[in-house]
C-alpha cells in the first residue's frame, strides 16, 4: 500500500484509508464527501495505436494535471490501468459538479506525445458519502457504474450514482446557459429600495437589487441565481452591468433635479477581488458623471477573511477613490470584531436576523443595540435591514440607528416608483 509507480499518486490502497479516514471524520462532523472515479476514454486505441511507452506517458501527464485541478484538501489517487480517482470533502452536492467540470476540462487540452498532438476524453463517475453508500467498497461500485454510464453515453461527461442527481446537475447546466442568454437579451433590471431615516423619515439612500425579467417564467429574485453566476464566475459580468446601471441611474436622478442619494451595490467575492475592480469602477463613475461620495460598495465580512491584509488594501482603494463602503450582513459571518477597527469602511449594516425578533427575544434585542454601540464607537453609519412593522422601527430608531431599510417603508420597488415614494417615505407602504 503507498504510491503509484508510474504517477506518483496514492494507490487504491492508500486512497480506500483516506476515505475511510474521511468517512469516519465526516460521520462525526456531518459533512459530505464526494468521490469521482475517471477512466480515459478510448485509452486502449491510444496505447495500442502509439506504443505502451506513450500510454504510460498519457497516464503520467494526466496524473500531473489531476493533482494540480485539485485542492490540498483533496486526494487524487491511481485506482488501476486507466482509472483515477478524486476525494473531496462537500458542502453543496454543486461542489462536486465543480470538481468534475474541472477535471473534464483539464484533460481537454492536448497531450504532447511522441511529437504528436494527441487529444484524450474522460468519463467521469460521481457519488456522494452518505447517500450513495457507507463505505470506499460501496462508493466505489456505484462509481463504476455511473463511469460506463458516461462512457457509453459518448464520454467526456460526468454522471452521478444516483439518477436524481444528473437532473440536478442537468438543472444547473441549464441554468448557467440562461444567465449568459440573460445577460446578452438584457433580462437584468435594478430594483431599488430606500434607505430612510427614520427621525424624519427622509430617504437617505438606496440599494440596488438585481431581479431577473425571464420572458418564460417571469420575475427571477437573485437567490435563485447569484449562487450559480457566483460558481461559475459569470457574476462577474453581472456586477460589471449592475454597477454601470445603478450608477447611470443615480445620476439621471440627480439630473431630474432630485436631491441625490448615495446609491449601494452588492459586490460579490469574485468581484472584489478581481484586479480591475477599481479601474471599473474608476470607469463608471467618469462614464456617466457620477461624483463616487455617492456610490457605496456592499461586501460581507466572509469576503474579508481569506487574506486580512490583501483585503484592508483594496478596501482602502475603494476608500480612496472616495465611495463608501459598508459592510452587509453584519454579524452573520465571521463576526470579525477584532479586524472591525482596522477595516476601512463606512458603514455597518444589521443583518436582518436581529431586527426580525427584536420584539421577542431579548438577546436579539441586545446584540442589535450592541452592533448600533459599535458602530457610533468607531464612527461608522449604521443601516439596519429587514425592518418590517412599526416596533422594529421605533426600536432601532430610540436605539440610535442611522437608516433603516425594510418592508415597512418600502419593499424594493423598480426604478419609478422609487422616486414617486422617496419623498414621503412613510406613504410608501401603502403604495406596495
Ligand atoms: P442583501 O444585500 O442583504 O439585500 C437585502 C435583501 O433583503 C433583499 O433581498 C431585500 O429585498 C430583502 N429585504 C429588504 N427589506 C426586507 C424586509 O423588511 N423583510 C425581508 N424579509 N426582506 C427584506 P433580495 O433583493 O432578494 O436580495 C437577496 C440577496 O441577493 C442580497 O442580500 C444580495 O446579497 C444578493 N444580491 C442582490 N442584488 C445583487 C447584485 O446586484 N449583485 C450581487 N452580487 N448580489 C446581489
Ligand atoms: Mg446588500
Ligand atoms: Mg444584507
Amino acid at each position: 500500500m503507498g504510491h503509484d509507480p508510474l504517477t506518483g499518486l496514492p494507490d487504491r490502497g492508500l486512497l480506500s484509508d483516506r476515505v475511510g479516514q474521511s468517512i469516519f471524520n465526516a460521520k462525526r462532523a456531518s459533512k459530505s464527501i464526494a468521490m469521482l472515479v475517471m477512466g480515459i476514454d478510448r485509452f486502449t486505441i491510444i496505447n495500442e495505436g502509439l506504443g505502451y511507452a506513450a500510454g504510460d506517458q498519457l497516464l503520467k501527464e494526466f496524473g500531473e494535471r489531476l493533482s494540480k485541478v485539485v485542492r490540498q484538501s483533496d486526494t487524487a489517487a491511481r485506482l488501476d490501468g486507466d482509472k483515477f480517482a478524486v476525494m473531496t470533502p462537500i458542502s453543496a452536492i454543486d461542489d462536486s459538479v465543480i470538481v468534475a467540470e474541472k477535471v473534464l476540462k483539464g484533460m481537454r487540452q492536448a497531450f504532447h506525445l511522441k511529437g504528436e498532438d494527441i487529444f484524450a476524453t474522460l468519463s467521469v463517475g460521481l457519488s456522494i458519502f452518505p447517500t450513495d453508500g457507507k463505505d470506499f467498497d460501496e462508493l466505489l461500485k456505484g462509481l463504476l457504474s455511473a463511469m460506463s454510464f458516461a462512457k457509453q453515453a459518448g464520454g467526456d461527461q460526468y454522471r452521478f450514482f444516483a439518477s436524481d442527481m444528473n437532473t440536478k446537475a442537468k438543472n444547473r447546466l441549464e441554468l448557467e446557459k440562461r444567465i449568459r442568454g440573460a445577460l446578452a437579451n438584457n433580462e437584468f433590471v435594478l430594483f431599488y429600495q430606500p434607505k430612510v431615516n427614520p427621525k424624519n423619515n427622509q430617504v437617505r439612500g438606496g440599494e440596488a437589487l438585481i431581479r431577473w425579467m425571464d420572458p418564460v417564467r417571469g420575475m427571477i429574485g437573485p437567490g435563485e441565481f447569484i449562487p450559480v453566476a457566483e460558481e461559475t464566475g459569470l457574476i462577474v459580468d453581472i456586477g460589471t452591468w449592475v454597477m454601470k446601471e445603478a450608477c447611470r441611474q443615480t445620476k439621471a436622478w440627480q439630473d431630474m433635479g432630485y436631491e441625490p442619494i448615495k446609491m449601494s451595490v452588492n459586490v460579490s467575492a469574485h468581484q472584489f477581488r478581481a484586479k480591475d475592480l477599481i479601474d471599473k469602477v474608476v470607469a463608471n463613475l467618469s462614464s456617466c458623471g457620477l461624483d463616487a461620495k455617492w456610490l457605496e460598495l456592499e461586501i460581507t465580512e466572509s469576503m474579508l477573511m481569506n487574506d486580512i491584509d490583501a483585503a484592508i488594501a483594496r478596501m482602502q482603494k475603494v476608500r480612496d477613490l472616495g465611495c463608501g463602503l459598508s459592510i452587509d450582513d453584519f454579524g452573520t459571518g465571521y463576526s470579525s470584531l477584532s479586524y472591525l477597527g482596522r477595516f476601512p469602511i463606512t458603514t455597518l449594516k444589521i443583518d436582518r436576523a436581529f431586527v426580525r425578533d427584536v420584539q421577542e427575544n431579548s438577546n436579539t434585542a441586545e446584540i442589535a443595540r450592541a452592533i448600533i454601540g459599535l458602530s457610533r464607537g468607531l464612527n461608522l453609519e449604521v443601516v439596519a435591514e429587514g425592518a418590517e412593522i412599526l416596533e422594529h422601527v421605533d426600536f432601532l430608531r430610540d436605539n440610535g440607528c442611522d437608516s433603516i431599510q425594510g418592508f415597512y417603508y418600502s419593499k424594493p420597488p423598480q426604478r419609478q416608483g422609487f422616486r414617486k415614494n422617496a419623498s414621503q417615505a412613510r406613504r410608501v407602504k401603502s403604495c406596495v
